[in-house]
């Protein structure tokens, strides 16, 4: 899927192919509640039954769905998708001091050092946007991300002081990533790096390839509300994907009918801290060193969870107008943003969100 007309042109080929069923109804920012897993009735009696599981991974919960011919091979898709995302939350979290990435804080400063290949992936695409955004999506922000982080927790805006000098230790032209020698160095002391906007994408899609390796043509992975999903569930068109909760007066629907894609949203509608009158989301501009105050949430549809998330947070911070031109700029994603102001509810749709409303609207 590499060029506009392939993706919106292969999703509408593989809605197309079967014929209509409902499938429950998959909610990009919902929460999800733990449980083991467990066998669900199929609608139909094809030889593939649909099984679910749900642990908690990267400080969320992480539900797999996937349809197997039965409870062993189930089983061992399971472990293996759930080992893939333990090892990837190993390298990537931001909490775990042991973690690949937040060794790098001490080890690589002014030194290059060989990295692991899934951190290679992640880090040189949050420089790519970190660049196409003029350094609006910045990965090594982390020091001033972590003092928005205890102020969500004291209930307290965060001292500019501090803030001031939590930047001075944050700018992407500190990190350099060199993807062909496989190594990161980091200019000076006490730098955090903080993969939180791309990483739980990066993992769902890593996590679903696992499962399509395995032989298993039908799954969808949901890291918190980042969704990397293969082939429709028998009997049907495709995953069910709630896009939108702002209605269907825009013509775009709210529930797409999607297959082999990666769909994320950020928005600050759980994660945010209330003080003087003003709701700040967990993303931060960096160029204010605030939490972004803007009522904003955007929904991003790409082939891998890389892009999808990484998108998502990046449009978040450059806002509506610069937020749309990135999408368009990139031929393999398609975003919705929905902007909420005392005047009402602007819902804005990518030119290839709209060509997959208006492919689906054909085939209903
Ligand atoms: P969610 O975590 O709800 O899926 P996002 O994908 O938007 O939402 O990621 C939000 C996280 O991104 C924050 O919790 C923080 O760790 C990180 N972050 C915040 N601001 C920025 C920014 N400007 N650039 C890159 N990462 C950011
Ligand atoms: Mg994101």
């Amino acid at each position: 899927m590499s060029s506009v007309a392939a993706f919106v042109g292969l999703t509408a080929l593989a809605i197309g192919l079967a014929t209509a069923a409902h499938d429950a109804l998959l909610r990009p920012h919902s929460r999800l509640a733990t449980g083991n897993w467990k066998l669900a009735t199929d609608a139909d009696s094809t030889a593939l039954h649909r099984y679910e599981a749900v642990e908690p991974h990267m400080g969320t919960l992480v539900k797999i769905t996937l349809h197997a011919p039965d409870e062993n091979a189930a089983r061992a898709a399971f472990a293996a998708a759930f080992s893939r995302i333990r090892e990837l939350d190993d390298i990537l979290s931001d909490y775990k001091p042991s973690s690949e990435l937040s060794r790098l804080t001490t080890t690589a400063v002014d030194t290059d050092v060989p990295v692991s290949r899934d951190l290679i992936r992640v880090l040189a695409a949050a420089q790519s946007l970190a660049v196409a955004t003029g350094g609006a999506f910045d990965i090594t922000q982390g020091p001033v991300i972590g003092l928005w982080r205890e102020a969500r927790a004291s209930r307290r805006l965060p001292d500019s002081e501090a803030l001031r000098a939590a930047s001075a230790r944050s700018g992407h032209g500190k990190l350099h990533v060199d993807a062909a020698a496989g190594t990161v160095r980091l200019d000076g002391n006490g730098m955090r790096l903080d993969v939180g906007a791309i990483g739980k994408g990066y993992a769902a899609s890593e996590a679903l390839a696992v499962l399509t390796a395995r032989g298993i043509g039908s799954a969808l992975v949901a890291v918190s509300g980042d969704l990397a999903f293969s082939g429709a569930p028998p009997g049907s068109r495709g995953w069910r994907i709630d896009m939108h909760s702002a209605g269907s007066a825009s013509g775009i629907p709210s529930v797409f009918e999607l297959t082999n894609a990666a769909v994320s949203t950020s928005g600050a509608s759980e994660q945010h801290l209330d003080a003087g009158g003003r709701r700040y989301s967990h993303v931060i501009d960096p160029a204010t060193r605030s939490g972004l105050t803007d009522d904003i949430t955007v929904t991003v549809v790409a082939p891998h969870g890389l892009d999808a998330d990484g998108l998502d947070t990046a449009v978040s911070v450059l806002g509506v107008e610069k937020g749309l031109a990135l999408i368009e700029s990139r031929p393999d994603a398609a975003g919705l943003i929905v902007h909420r102001t005392p005047d009402g509810t602007r819902l804005v749709p990518s030119t290839r969100i709209k060509a997959l409303a208006a492919a689906q609207r054909r085939l209903n």
